[in-house]
């Protein structure tokens, strides 16, 4: 009777154990989801650089078309003005803002390039998320399949559990499955030369004796659980 019993620990530690993974995988699933956040938070914040650039461009290309406006309306002046002196002092305004453009397009240039650097820089973080997105699906399958192998291991070994609590005495296994419930470890433990192989207390002879003739069931007087010999 106690090897059934044993063999019915043996099964209901495997099945508690696989309800456990099981009842894990939801929290790894997300752990292992998180990892896209701060790709996606990287990818966001290139974007944004990027878009700051493409901004500067857009006002250097006004200010330089304000500009252009500028020298349009200056030499619409001119040919309005009487006197060489005016003139010329609208000539001098025109370069002046001539030598603007000219810092207005160099600087132009210049954040062209920045552009440039940001474009790589989003396409760089796009590939790693992207990677990185391949990567997660992958675990997350693999944990989906792992799922299903626990499913039917656990339908074969609720089976298995089944057929060997038919044979065994009703009364030992309310018995066992009263402390299997309470300890959630072990219901049965070893005696370990004379103490509890649960509970580690130092166990009476007597009880030694019993449970090594295993005849009937022999409890630890501290924690419940069944004593066995194990010789
Ligand atoms: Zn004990």
């Amino acid at each position: 009777m106690l090897e059934r019993l044993l063999i019915l620990q043996e099964r209901d530690r495997k099945i508690a154990k696989l309800n456990q993974e099981t009842a894990d995988i939801p929290a790894r699933k997300e752990t292992i989801q998180s990892r896209l956040e701060a790709h996606r938070e990287a990818l966001q914040k290139a974007q944004e650089g990027l878009k700051v650039k493409q901004l500067a461009i857009k006002e250097t290309e006004g200010e330089i078309q304000a500009c252009q406006e500028k020298i349009a309306k200056y030499r619409n002046q001119q040919f309005q003005v009487k006197s060489n002196d005016e003139y010329r002092t609208l000539e001098g305004e025109i370069e002046g803002v001539e030598n603007q453009i000219s810092d207005l397009e160099d600087r132009e240039i210049g954040i062209l390039d920045e552009v440039e650097s940001e474009k790589k820089n989003v396409a760089e973080k796009e590939g790693e998320l992207k990677e990185e997105e391949r990567l997660v699906a992958e675990e997350v399958a693999a944990l989906d399949t792992r799922v299903s192998n626990i499913e039917a291991e656990l339908h074969d070994l609720n089976i298995d559990r089944e057929n060997y609590s038919k044979d065994i005495e009703e009364e030992w296994l309310s018995r066992y499955e009263r402390i299997m419930n309470h300890t959630r470890d072990f219901a049965l433990v070893p005696v370990e030369r004379d103490t509890c192989g649960g509970c580690h207390m130092k166990i009476p002879p007597h009880l030694v004796h019993d449970a090594r003739k295993g005849l009937d069931l022999v409890l630890c007087s501290y924690c419940g659980r069944i004593l066995y010999w194990q010789p």
